[in-house]
């Protein structure tokens, strides 16, 4: 009989080490970087106990002028060495093996000493950079060397190159950040040769038994970037020069379309990844939206790839290759994303953890531990607030009855996950279901609980959520006007002309689910229609993968408006999502109106006024998504009967509320109780 992920876990021997499996942790910056070193040691220790092949540290700047911002970390001396050995050796204890990624932001910096081959800004970050001189690029190529010499005496099996994502690598190689002319740039053969020079120096100053790996960018998706001729040119001279492995890096921060979010399909660019295999004789890895243990052996046994890079499916799952070695898939929490406690806090320069897993880079300090004192628990609401808490609470020790009015578990979730481009949440929903059984919650489902049912508890936790704002409108109640529960749960029918009243997450994703319709599989589910949708070539004779290629979108089959009050431009709420959820509505034509007042509804459609001028929408359905109070009328009726109360998620607070906060605070709560 065959192993359960037989290619996951096949070993692979690299001539001087052999990784006991497939699968690499990418290297993801978390902000644990900038904190004293067991704090990461914690972090990468707990990986490497979860069985991960090898794990890639987040991005360590060789020289002061490669960081992405002032103050974040370097390896420029003895003494960083000296610090990092207390993560390797962690690691080492745990049974892992560690590279340190070796990155040069260049361009892409939030410093205004950056430099880069030419002195073209960068058109998202804010200082323009310095050119780099001879000298400088000399300099640069040292430090390189440098890092990797002093991450080998700090203890790392090896480094990763970072030559992807837009980064001074990606810089050099492609005219859009080189427009030199000399030894360092021209044509593409000296616009390589600064990556192959540090490749090359590198070997030969850490000798054959080091692991390199190469992270490099195999379709840029920004103009000006590398034809797929070029990317198989470097392929090959970075194999020539020492390489040990290639991996995947997919778009430059730049490029303006999505690569990891949840809209985009699972293992959409692991076609990219297997021209690249084709074309050396080392391990590629594919990486980008590659979540689930099936999904990884699928692509492993079709042959794109000889390994599986994922970055963030490690926050939210440190035993994921345990768990797959285990042939338990349906205990992996799944990474949905989703991008809200990582990428978003990264860029807002807040510490990564993950919105499934609120113990990511809190490894030192959220302990789940078992209680000496059980208590009989019941917990109202089976949707992620909920969820969280009965399930670490039982597997404290608790004894935790769930219970929920529905007859499914999951809240709100159930109504995300019907949005085209977030199937994924109810991977969270299955994965708590998992929970569930494992540490024996007591689970009645399809029961409105009162306050008498829960005489017999020690404790009372309130998880009921919440309930959509009403609007005090005139015509409100018009046979016109829906909820987005209407729409998304009880599916009803809407018409061709629809207004959606509230332009937060709840808008958007109702706008984005009208917008659809049965005949074209939703871009996130479908590789070949995501791809059309936004203009990225698949037979890779673009340019970048896209210049010339035009994004080709199925149309709505209906017209949409999406109005706010607020005078200011409709995102949606994620920091590094917001933009692609916005783009996706605009090229589905929905109409964006702010600055709006409402006036009233009737069999007209809705009246409002912009900037006084009243206005007409002749629409078929309003549809509410205005926000949501939070739903908690049993609190006085428990509390009568001399029960604790705990509030937590949408029945604790509702403005703000979403499911990073939900879980969080079901898991903490239930870490002390
Ligand atoms: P809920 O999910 O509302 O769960 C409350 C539960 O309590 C329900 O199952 C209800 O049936 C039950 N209940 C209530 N009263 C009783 C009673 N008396 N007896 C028994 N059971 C009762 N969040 C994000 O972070 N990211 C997103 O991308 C995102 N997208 C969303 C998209 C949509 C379309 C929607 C609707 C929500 C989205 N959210 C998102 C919000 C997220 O789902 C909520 O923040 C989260 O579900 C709140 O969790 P909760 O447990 O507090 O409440
Ligand atoms: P929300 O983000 O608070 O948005 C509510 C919208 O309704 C706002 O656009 C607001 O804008 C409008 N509004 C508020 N009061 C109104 C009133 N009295 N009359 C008319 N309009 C009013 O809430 P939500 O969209 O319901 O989402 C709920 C939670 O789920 C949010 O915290 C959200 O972050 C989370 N969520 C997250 C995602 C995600 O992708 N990360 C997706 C969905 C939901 P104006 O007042 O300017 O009109
Ligand atoms: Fe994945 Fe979301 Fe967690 Fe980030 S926050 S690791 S995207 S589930």
């Amino acid at each position: 009989m065959s192993r359960p992920f037989e290619h996951v876990l096949q070993p692979l021997d690299l001539g001087f080490v052999t990784l006991p499996n497939r699968v690499i942790m990418g290297s993801m910056h978390t902000g644990l970087e900038e904190f004293p070193p067991e704090r990461q040691a914690a972090f990468f220790a707990r990986r490497a106990a979860g069985g991960v092949g090898l794990i890639i540290t987040g991005g360590i700047s060789p020289s002061e002028l490669g960081v992405l911002g002032p103050g974040m970390c370097t390896m420029t001396t003895e003494a960083d060495a000296k610090k990092h050995k207390v993560i390797t050796d962690a690691v080492h204890a745990a049974g892992g093996r560690i590279c340190m990624q070796v990155l040069h932001a260049g361009r892409q910096s939030y410093h205004p000493m950056n430099i880069s081959p030419s002195g073209k800004k960068s058109p998202i970050f804010p200082f323009p950079p310095q050119t780099m001189t001879t000298e400088v690029i000399e300099q640069e190529l040292n430090n390189w060397v440098n890092a990797a010499a002093l991450a080998q005496q700090a203890g790392y099996d090896g480094i990763e190159i970072m030559g992807s994502e837009g980064y001074l690598l990606n810089q050099f190689l492609t005219t859009r950040g080189n427009e030199r002319d000399d030894a360092w740039g021209g044509d593409f053969e000296r616009r390589m040769r600064f990556p192959l020079e540090i490749v090359r120096r590198t070997r030969e100053r850490v000798g054959p038994n080091f692991i390199i790996v190469y992270r490099m960018s195999m379709l840029d998706l920004v103009p000006d970037g590398q034809t797929f001729d070029e990317v198989i040119t470097l392929a090959k001279e970075l194999e020539k020069a020492g390489v040990n492995i290639i991996n995947t890096g997919i778009g430059w921060h730049e490029a303006k379309i999505p690569t990891i979010a949840t809209m985009v399909p699972r293992g959409a660019f692991t076609w990219v990844t297997r021209k690249v295999k084709e074309a050396v004789n080392i391990p590629v890895a594919a990486s980008n939206r590659i979540n689930m243990p099936s999904h990884a052996e699928e692509i492993l046994a079709r042959g794109d790839a000889d390994m599986i890079s994922m970055a963030r499916p490690m926050l939210a799952d440190p035993d994921w290759v345990n768990k797959a070695a285990a042939d338990k898939e349906d205990e992996v929490n799944t990474c949905i994303g989703c991008n809200q406690a990582c990428l978003d806090h990264t860029f807002a320069l807040r510490q990564a953890s993950c919105l499934v897993n609120p113990q990511a880079c809190y490894e030192d300090q959220l302990f789940y531990v078992k209680t000496d004192k059980p208590k009989n628990i019941a917990v109202i609401g089976a949707g992620p607030a909920g969820m969280s808490f009965a399930t670490v609470a039982a597997e404290r020790g608790h004894n935790v009855t769930l219970f929920d009015q529905d007859t499914q578990i999951g809240g709100q979730f159930n109504i995300a996950k019907q949005v085209p481009g977030k199937e994924e949440f109810y991977e969270t929903i299955r994965y708590f279901g998992a929970m569930i059984v494992k540490h024996g919650v007591t689970l009645q489902l399809g029961k409105r609980v009162g306050a008498a049912d829960l005489a017999e508890f020690d404790e009372v936790v309130l998880a009921t959520g919440i309930a959509p704002r009403q609007l005090p409108l005139e015509g409100v109640n018009h046979p016109k006007v829906m909820s987005y529960i209407d729409v998304l749960k009880e599916k009803k029918p809407v018409g061709k002309r629809v207004a959606v009243i509230g332009a937060g997450g709840i808008g958007m994703d109702t706008s984005e689910f009208l917008t659809h319709d049965s005949h074209h599989a939703p871009a996130s589910l479908d590789i070949d229609e995501f791809l059309r949708e936004w203009g990225i070539d698949k037979t890779l004779q673009a340019r970048s993968g896209i210049e010339g290629v035009k994004a080709q979108v199925s149309p709505s089959p209906r017209e949409v408006y999406l109005l706010q009050r607020k005078n200011k431009k409709i995102t949606g709420p994620g920091k590094t999502t917001g933009w692609a959820h916005r783009e996706v509505l605009l090229k589905k034509g929905v109409h964006m109106i702010t600055g709006v007042e409402y006036l009233k509804i009737d069999d007209e459609g809705l009246h409002i006024a912009i900037n006084g001028e009243p206005k007409v929408l002749a629409v078929d359905n309003i549809i509410i998504c205005a926000g949501q109070e939070p739903q908690r009328e049993l609190q006085a009726g428990v509390e009568a009967l001399g029960i604790k109360v705990h509030l937590i998620g949408g029945a604790d607070v509702a403005a703000e509320l979403d499911a990073k906060r939900a879980i969080g605070q079901g898991a903490r709560l239930a870490a002390e109780v």
